[in-house]
C-alpha cells in the first residue's frame, strides 16, 4: 500500500536494526484516515470470503480491526492481556512473549464472543516474531472457530513470524512489507497484485 509506505519513510524512526518506532501515525497518535483506508485494503483483500468475525489483540491492533470490521461489516472482537475482573465468563487463552516489552502474558478472549460457527480474519499493526498472532490463531482454534486469514498492517520480513504462521497452514497479507531497515532508509518488498 504506496500511502502507508510513504508514511513510514517520511514518519517512521529506526530505533534499531529490528524495531520501527510509527507512534506519530500509527500506534500512539493514530491518523484516522489512514487507518481507515487500511480498513478499506483489508477490506478489499479479504472481502470475497465469508467473514464473521475480525480479531486483534489490544491496543495497537483495535484501531485496525475497527477499520477492517467497518470495510467487512462485522464484528470485531479484542483478546485482552490480563483478565479483567469484569469478565467472570468463561475465557479462552493463549501465552505471548513480547518482543517490544520482553514479557510474557496471557490473552484472553470471553468463549460469549467466539465460537464454533465463527469465519474469523485476524489483524494486528506489526508482524514480527509472530508470538501475538500464533496466539490469537491457538485462541482461534481452541474456540472452534475457522481460520480465513491473517491481515498484517507492517510486516518484518526479516523477521521469523510469517514463517511460523504459514507453518501453522496460516494465510497472511502484509500492506506493508520491509525487507530491511537502518537509520535513514527503509527497503520494501513489492506486494503481489491480489
Ligand atoms: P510479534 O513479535 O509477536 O510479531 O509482535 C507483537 C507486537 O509487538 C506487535 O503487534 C506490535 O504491537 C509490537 N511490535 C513488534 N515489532 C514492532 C516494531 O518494530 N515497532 C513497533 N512499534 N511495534 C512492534
Amino acid at each position: 500500500m504506496k500511502v502507508l509506505e510513504e508514511r513510514i519513510r517520511q514518519e517512521g524512526q529506526i530505533l534499531s536494526d529490528t524495531v520501527l518506532k510509527v507512534d506519530s501515525f500509527l500506534n500512539h497518535q493514530v491518523d484516522t484516515g489512514l487507518a481507515l483506508e487500511i480498513g478499506k485494503e483489508f477490506g478489499r483483500i479479504f472481502g470475497g470470503r465469508p467473514i464473521t468475525k475480525v480479531l486483534t489483540i489490544e491496543a495497537s491492533g483495535i484501531q485496525f480491526a475497527m477499520a477492517a470490521s467497518i470495510a467487512l461489516s462485522v464484528p470485531f472482537v479484542y483478546a485482552k492481556k490480563k483478565k479483567a475482573v469484569t469478565l467472570s465468563e468463561q475465557v479462552y487463552s493463549a501465552p505471548v512473549h513480547s518482543f517490544t516489552r520482553q514479557e510474557s502474558y496471557q490473552v484472553c478472549i470471553s468463549q460469549k464472543y467466539l465460537g464454533p460457527g465463527d469465519k474469523v480474519l485476524i489483524v494486528d499493526d506489526f508482524l514480527a516474531t509472530g508470538a501475538a498472532l500464533v496466539g490469537l490463531v491457538d485462541i482461534v482454534r481452541e474456540a472452534g472457530a475457522e481460520l480465513l486469514g491473517v491481515g498484517c498492517v507492517i510486516e518484518k520480513c526479516f523477521q521469523e513470524g510469517r514463517g511460523l504462521l504459514e507453518e501453522m497452514g496460516v494465510e497472511v497479507h502484509s500492506l506493508a512489507r520491509i525487507s530491511a531497515m537502518a537509520p535513514g532508509e527503509v527497503h520494501f518488498i513489492e506486494n503481489e497484485e491480489i
